[in-house]
């Protein structure tokens, strides 16, 4: 059997910078290149989120809104970035900077007491406690599957994160919403031979929630029937062959199903902000927080990222709006002016 390994050792740092995902890298750089004292975690490896991503998925927001730290984003096509693109940058940002990341720890526990925090990692086989005066949370807004809360939702058929697309050829698939992600997931499913079938809870899909490239292709292959989509529906129960849907008149649809993508969204883990006292404001739990500076109710505490949503419904904080973050925790952190805010698109550019 094997024992897991305790690290006794107590480290001590100026700042802890917990997720490497665009932002935190974004936000490393900065403390890196203004000479300021820190420790850098992530539970899993740098540009995690994106790494979920299907194969071949490309971003929404043009290059320049996502590239960080000043380093230009190119693609060998002028076109949006892929996921593959994305980490291939992302890693070589970390490389450009000579970035120490320890990934695969997870912080675990934050502590306040009069000197700052003690915080607590788990890396693998073990233990470790840092002692810090700051802490910076960039962990993200979609650690979590959103759940439908009904019967067969856990069936090994059943996932909610749509992957390669030759999983479903010449299978019955339903996919279960009506933004981005479940629009993406029928056209390419459908293109690989997939017999697809859509259920969404709305009465059409919603042209400001569909990458615009997208919507005219999706609404042709529904009016065609290619894709049909049932409108106005909720799933209510999911077997091992079938899914259940009510349907507006309260009449029950069912739905032959070898796979189910349930593309209803993500939502932020915000168990570190409660462990740390940062209280969560509104139905979204907000961390509190002071947009100028980004320190949060907790003193020596900042958020940074789309932490900074809570569990957003709509979204409406991504990474293309929260570079300014990183340049108003710098000033805090140096005693400069915040930076004023720029003028920032409400959702990814089109
Ligand atoms: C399919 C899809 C497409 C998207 N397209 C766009 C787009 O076009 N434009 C856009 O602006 N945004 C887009 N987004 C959103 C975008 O992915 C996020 O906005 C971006 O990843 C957020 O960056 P972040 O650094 O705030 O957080 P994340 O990238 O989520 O990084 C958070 C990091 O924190 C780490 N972490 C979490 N908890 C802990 C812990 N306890 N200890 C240590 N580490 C921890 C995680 O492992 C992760 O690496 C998209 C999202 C999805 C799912």
């Amino acid at each position: 059997m094997c024992e897991s390994v305790y690290i006794a050792h107590m480290e001590s740092t100026d700042i802890a910078l917990i997720g490497a995902g665009p932002i935190g890298l974004e936000m490393a750089v900065a403390l890196k290149q203004a000479g300021l004292d820190y420790l850098h975690f992530d539970a899993a490896q740098v540009g995690h989120t994106i790494s979920w991503f299907a194969p071949q998925t490309r971003f929404f927001s043009s290059n320049e809104r996502i590239a960080i730290a000043g380093v230009p984003l190119q693609t060998p096509d002028q076109g949006k970035c892929t996921r593959e693109q994305y980490l291939a940058y992302l890693r070589s940002v970390v490389l450009q900077f000579d970035l120490k990341i320890r990934t695969f720890e997870p912080m675990v526990g934050i502590d306040r007491d009069n000197d700052g925090f003690l915080l607590t990692t788990h890396p693998r086989g073990g233990t470790r406690q840092i002692r810090t005066r700051r802490v910076i949370l960039a962990t993200g807004g979609t650690a979590h599957p959103r759940q439908l809360g009904i019967k067969g939702e856990n069936l090994p058929h059943v996932s909610n994160y749509f992957q390669d697309p030759h999983l479903y050829f010449q299978k019955n698939l339903l996919i279960v919403g009506g933004k981005n992600s479940a629009v993406e997931a029928a056209l390419r499913c459908h293109q690989a031979g997939a017999n697809v079938v859509m259920s969404y809870r709305r009465d059409q899909f919603n042209p400001n929630s569909i990458k615009y490239w997208l919507l005219p292709e999706i609404n042709g292959l529904n009016q065609s029937g290619k894709i049909p989509a049932h409108f106005n529906t909720l799933p209510m129960e999911i077997t091992p062959t079938h899914v259940l849907l009510s349907g507006p008149d309260g009449r029950t649809i069912h739905i032959p199903a070898d796979f189910v993508l349930l593309m209803i969204g993500y939502q932020a883990d915000l168990s570190l902000c409660k462990l740390a006292g940062i209280e969560l404001d509104g139905p979204c739990q907000l961390p509190r927080h002071d947009p100028s500076t980004m320190r949060t109710n907790v003193p020596g505490l900042y958020v940074a990222g789309t932490v900074t949503g809570g569990t957003q419904d709509q979204f409406t904080v991504f990474l293309e709006n929260c570079h300014i973050h990183v340049q108003r925790i710098l000033a805090d952190l140096t005693g400069n002016q915040p930076p004023a805010a720029p003028m920032t698109p409400q959702r990814p550019e089109s």
